[in-house]
């Protein structure tokens, strides 16, 4: 028996290399030996853009498709639409019965978000709710995996305590789902903040080769190297910690720090080592995203709501039967 994974993305879009490093390339080893749902989150998105939902469903089918772009196969893991699974609606009412509120008000990601999103008022019932949301999303299809990022790994503890309730409170028939944490650490911006489509400074997955040239050649390195015959230090520059780690080779990265350190490299040319091995990853993601059109994605995502609708009746009924409803 496969165990079964389960993750979700807000549709945001275009995807950049930090969507890649953080989630897609975990999805797409794990498709190879386990039972997948992908799904696009666009009942989560409403939590904190509720006022604004106009790009939802362009960015949903262009999110899809650059999933495809990567190697997300529907024949190997199934792609769905949160909002085309109705029973998630359902799980979720149903588990709001039993989630206590201090619960919500613990979680650390609902303070920080309400403070740092001081334009628009998140003093609803449902982004408090959202992570009980996320327990629909995971329990449904009884999940044994959750590939996250770190900060939402606590999101996955309390899937696991909803889980415990429910199976001490009705019957046995949640598993506790482990956190699967992503080995990658976090691709920076071009400008050294968390790479992110609203700080402007995201390098995305199909961009034409010129700006993905332009991008990296001006990202942010160690101030110290105002000159080219300033020495710096690897250390401090995050086009070093954040791409060349992950791209260079263990020689190139020796040389590079070694040329930074005695100012015998200019940035420029450290950064060229990189570029050229980031262009060879994103070249056919590039070439397959440009066969596909938007029906594609549509296609993808009508094959994965059948069946994730299959299951999540299957799980339904079951919650149903133990919670004496109809
Ligand atoms: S030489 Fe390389 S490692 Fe040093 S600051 Fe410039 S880009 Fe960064």
């Amino acid at each position: 028996m496969k165990r079964v994974i389960v993750s979700g993305a807000r549709p945001t879009g275009l995807q950049h290399l930090g969507n890649y490093h953080g989630a897609l390339k975990h999805w797409l080893r794990l498709q190879e030996t386990e039972r997948c749902f992908f799904f696009v989150a666009d009942w989560h998105a409403l939590t904190t853009d509720y006022a604004t939902p106009g790009a939802i469903v362009d960015n949903t089918i262009e999110m899809v498709l650059d999933w495809l772009a990567v190697g997300l196969d529907p024949a190997r893991c199934t792609i769905f639409q949160q909002s085309a699974v109705k029973e998630h609606a359902e799980l979720y009412l149903l588990f709001g019965m039993f989630t206590p509120v201090p619960w919500l008000e613990r979680n650390p990601t609902y303070k920080e978000q309400r403070e740092q999103l001081q334009d628009r008022d998140l003093s609803t019932y449902g982004f408090l709710g959202y992570p009980v949301l996320q327990a629909a999303d995971i329990l449904m299809y009884r999940a044994g995996g959750v590939p996250v990022g770190v900060d939402q790994a606590p999101h996955v503890e309390l899937t696991r305590e909803i889980a415990r309730r429910f199976n001490a409170t009705y019957r046995e028939l949640f598993p506790e789902p482990a956190t699967l944490l992503s080995e990658i650490p976090k691709i920076l911006g071009t400008d050294g903040r968390k790479m992110s489509k609203s700080y402007n400074n995201a390098v995305y997955l199909t961009e034409p080769r010129e700006d993905v040239e332009r991008k990296l050649s001006k990202m942010v390195t160690d101030p110290r190297r105002a000159r080219r015959t300033d020495p710096g230090d690897p250390d401090d520059c995050p086009a070093y910690q954040s791409f060349h780690r992950n791209y260079c080779t263990p020689e190139e990265l020796a040389y590079q720090a070694d040329g930074c350190r005695r100012a015998t490299i200019g940035c420029l040319e450290c950064k060229q080592i990189m570029i050229k091995h980031v262009q060879a990853e994103l070249e056919p993601i590039r070439a397959r995203r440009a066969t596909l059109t938007p029906a594609d994605a549509s296609h993808a995502l009508e094959a994965g709501n059948a069946s994730a609708r299959v299951v999540a009746a299957d799980t339904m009924a079951e919650v149903r039967a133990a919670m004496g409803v109809g």
